[in-house]
Parts: C-alpha cells; structure tokens; sequence
C-alpha cells in the first residue's frame, strides 16, 4: 500500500545510464561523459563535500599516486584542471629496496618524462571531480540517497531508490566500492582472499628534503612507502599484519615517528608525524566477469588488490576510461546498455585488471616469506632489475597507462 503511494507521488525518471556511487571512479566516469549527449544520473550514498579552500596545515592521509595516463583521462575531462597545483608533487624518482642490500632505481630522465607519478590527496581529487560535475547539464545528482532494489528486465534496468523513487537506465553501473551493492544485486561474486595486511597510512614532515623520490623498503614483515607531498612533508603507507598495524596505532606520536624512521633507514632524517595514523584491511579480489545484462562494474567494485604497486585506484580509471570509450565510440548500436558493447568492455579491461592482481600478489608473497633461496632470489632479481634498463622501461610503461 505504501509503495503505491509513494510510486503516485514521483514519476519514473528516465536516464541513459545511471551510476552507482560518486567516490573518484563513478564521479571520474560521469565526468569523461560530460559531452557525450547521453543523460545520466549519478546516486551517491554520501552528501555531497564542501568545497572550500583547505587549510595549508591540513592534510588527508589517504593519498594516491596517479599515473600519467590516468592524469591525461582526468584532464580531458576538465575535472584535473580544478585541484589546486600547490597540493600536488610529481614523483620524480623511486627507489625500491630488497631486504638483502638490494636496490632497483626509476627515474623520470632515465624515462624521457617529466615525472613518473603525481602524489596527491584523495580529498582534493574528489572535490575537483566533483567541481567538475557541477558544471555539467547532461547529469542529474541523486545524492545523498540509498538504493532499495534493481530490477533488469531485457529493454532497461530499474532502480528503487528507499524514498521510493525510481529510476530507469538503459545501463547501471556499479561504482560503488570493495562492498559493492550493485555486484551483488546481479549476482557476480567470488571468495576474496584476505592478505592478511592492513595499509597503515600517516603524513609526516621530514628532515631532509625528499627531492620527489618515492621511496619504498620490502621487508619480511610487511612494505614501507614513503611518498613525496609538496613541501617538506611525505606520505606513508605500511603495509603489515593486522597485529602490527594495531601496535603502530596505540603508539604515542614520538614513537611511530621513531619506528619509521628506523623502518626507513634514517633515509629522511627525523621525522614528526602531522596525520593521526589510519589503517585499512587489503584483500584481493578477482571476479569472473565485470558485466551483466545492463550492467558494468568500475573500481574497487570490479577488483581489489594490494596497494603495494599504488595502482588499486589507477586501474579504477583505466576502467572509467575504458567504458567512456566504449559508449563514445558505439557508432551503430543506439543501446547504450547492449550485450555486445558490455562484453567488449569487459574483454577489453580483464588483461590489464588480472595482470595487475597477479603481479602485487605476487610481489607480495615473493617478499613476505622467509625461505633463504627466495631472499636470494629476490634481492639477485631488483638487482638485475636494475641494470637491465630496458626491462625497466617495460616496466614503467606499465605504470604509465
Ligand atoms: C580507509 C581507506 C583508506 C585508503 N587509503 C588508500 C591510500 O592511502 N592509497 C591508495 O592507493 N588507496 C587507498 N585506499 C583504497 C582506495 O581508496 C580505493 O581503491 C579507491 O577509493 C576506489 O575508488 P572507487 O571510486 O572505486 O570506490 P570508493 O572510493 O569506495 O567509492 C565508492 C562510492 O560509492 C558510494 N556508495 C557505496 N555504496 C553505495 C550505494 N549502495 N548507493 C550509493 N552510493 C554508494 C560510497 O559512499 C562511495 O562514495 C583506501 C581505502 C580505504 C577504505
């Protein structure tokens, strides 16, 4: 009877595609298809951040390192061009260290870029996507709002927001994170595998200058990134068991401070922490497919996987990019939820997402064990990493899309 009444009061809105969540991938996807002359509507849990101008003290703890390429999608889409330049540093080194003397070193020269990576704060990025979809007449925001069912029928999929509105899509997209309600709506699900780690993430300010190098230590007991951010000030992100990411949490100040730095070598002389430490568990999720009938997944939604590479939130743009391509260049088909287009998404996107997962999962378990041959043999391979320049390009150019 309720239902009834509330299904009188709002008429069904009609949309071209409806994007779940509004986190960096969904809102970057809205973004990419702000010309593209297909309505959309973006529905978002959350209520929408302000916006105002950030304390120059104030710094997110939850920092990415974006790729030139993932940096190019978000130009295009104008959302790049609102964060504010002082907040961002460009990665012009990495060193990477073995647990046995080993050392492996990128840099931006050896690479003919002007930097490898940009480090910036998830805030910043959020609002500047955000800012750009204010600007854009093709978008209708839901938000904040909670969905209630999602019903696929062969013509459109059906969305039931708890306030009982609804609306009509010829494709939903599930962009709403590692818990994904969209996935699970469709039924496309598979066991994940817990690393048993969680990312430790704090800020610092730091002695000695950084110069824009990334640096990064594997060590027996988890992975230790130190990351530039403007100024004299880094980004950590530690990788460890549950039990030692505890223990780093109830440190006083003075001690986490001490504990990286000795993590770290001393490498950037003394350091004093300017973010309360946050940690967040990590997992690994490989799905058998990231599409159903009317419906694509992007971002943490489609996969999970270790930090260890900074690339979890890269490969949610590659997905975001994909997709907009995709239903940009559909020529023929006027569906913009058409089995084919999503099958040729999720093709398209499978190699890049698995050869990520395999590679952190790897890298992860070739560092975290104690076996002697395998300390020998990983430490041997940075080395001849190292000099096998090469090698190394492929390898960056990997980073780089
Ligand atoms: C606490 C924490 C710290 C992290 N720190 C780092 C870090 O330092 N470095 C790093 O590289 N990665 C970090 N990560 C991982 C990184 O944040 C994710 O890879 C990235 O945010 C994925 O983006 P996304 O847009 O796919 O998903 P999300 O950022 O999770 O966005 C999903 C959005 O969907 C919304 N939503 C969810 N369900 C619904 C629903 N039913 N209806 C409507 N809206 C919904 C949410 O409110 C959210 O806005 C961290 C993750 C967590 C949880």
């Amino acid at each position: 009877m309720m239902a009834a009444i509330i299904s009188a009061k709002y008429p069904t809105m009609e949309f071209d595609i409806v994007i779940i969540g509004g986190g960096l991938v969904g809102a970057s996807l809205a973004a990419a298809l702000g010309h593209s002359g297909l309505s959309l509507a973006l529905v978002e849990g959350r209520p929408l951040q302000p916006t105002g101008e950030t304390s120059p003290d104030d710094w997110d703890s939850r920092i990415y390192a974006i790729s030139p390429g993932c940096r190019g999608f978000l130009e295009q889409s104008g959302a790049w061009g609102f964060l504010d330049a002082s907040r961002v540093a460009p990665v012009e080194e990495m060193r990477v260290f073995g647990d046995g003397g080993a050392e492996l070193e990128f840099s931006a020269y050896q690479m003919g870029a002007p930097e490898l990576a940009c480090i910036l704060e998830s805030r910043e990025l959020q609002g500047a996507i955000w800012q750009a979809l204010r600007q854009q007449d093709n978008l209708e925001l839901l938000c904040p709002a909670k969905c209630a069912a999602l019903e696929i029928t062969p013509e459109a999929a059906v969305l039931t927001l708890d306030d009982g509105r609804k609306a009509r899509a010829k494709l939903v997209v599930g962009a709403d994170g590692r818990d994904s309600w969209v996935r699970n709506q469709v039924g496309i699900s598979a066991a994940p595998v817990d690393y048993r780690q969680h990312g430790v993430v704090a800020n610092f300010t730091v002695e000695r200058a950084h110069r824009g190098i990334a640096y990064q230590w594997f060590q027996p007991d988890g992975i230790l990134a130190l990351l530039p951010l403007p100024g004299n000030r880094v980004s950590m992100v530690w990788s460890v068991s549950p039990e030692k990411s505890a223990e780093l949490l109830a440190l006083t100040r003075g001690e986490l401070c001490a504990r990286v730095s000795v993590a770290s070598n001393g490498t950037l002389g003394t350091m004093n922490v300017i973010t309360p430490p946050a940690a967040f568990p990590l997992r690994l999720l490989v799905l058998p497919q990231i599409s159903a009938p009317r419906v694509a997944l992007i971002g943490d939604a489609a996969h999970n996987m270790h930090p260890l590479a900074g690339q979890g939130v890269n490969t949610g743009f590659r997905d975001a990019r994909q997709l907009a391509q995709v239903l940009l260049e559909r020529g023929g088909f006027s569906d913009c939820g058409d089995a084919q287009l999503l099958r040729r998404y999720d093709r398209k996107r499978k190699e890049d997402i698995y050869s990520m997962q395999a590679t952190t999962y790897g890298l992860k378990h070739l560092f975290n064990n104690d076996d002697p041959l395998l300390k020998t043999l990983r430490n041997a391979g940075l080395n001849a990493t190292n000099h096998l320049v090469p090698l190394k390009k492929m390898l960056m150019q990997h980073a780089f899309i």
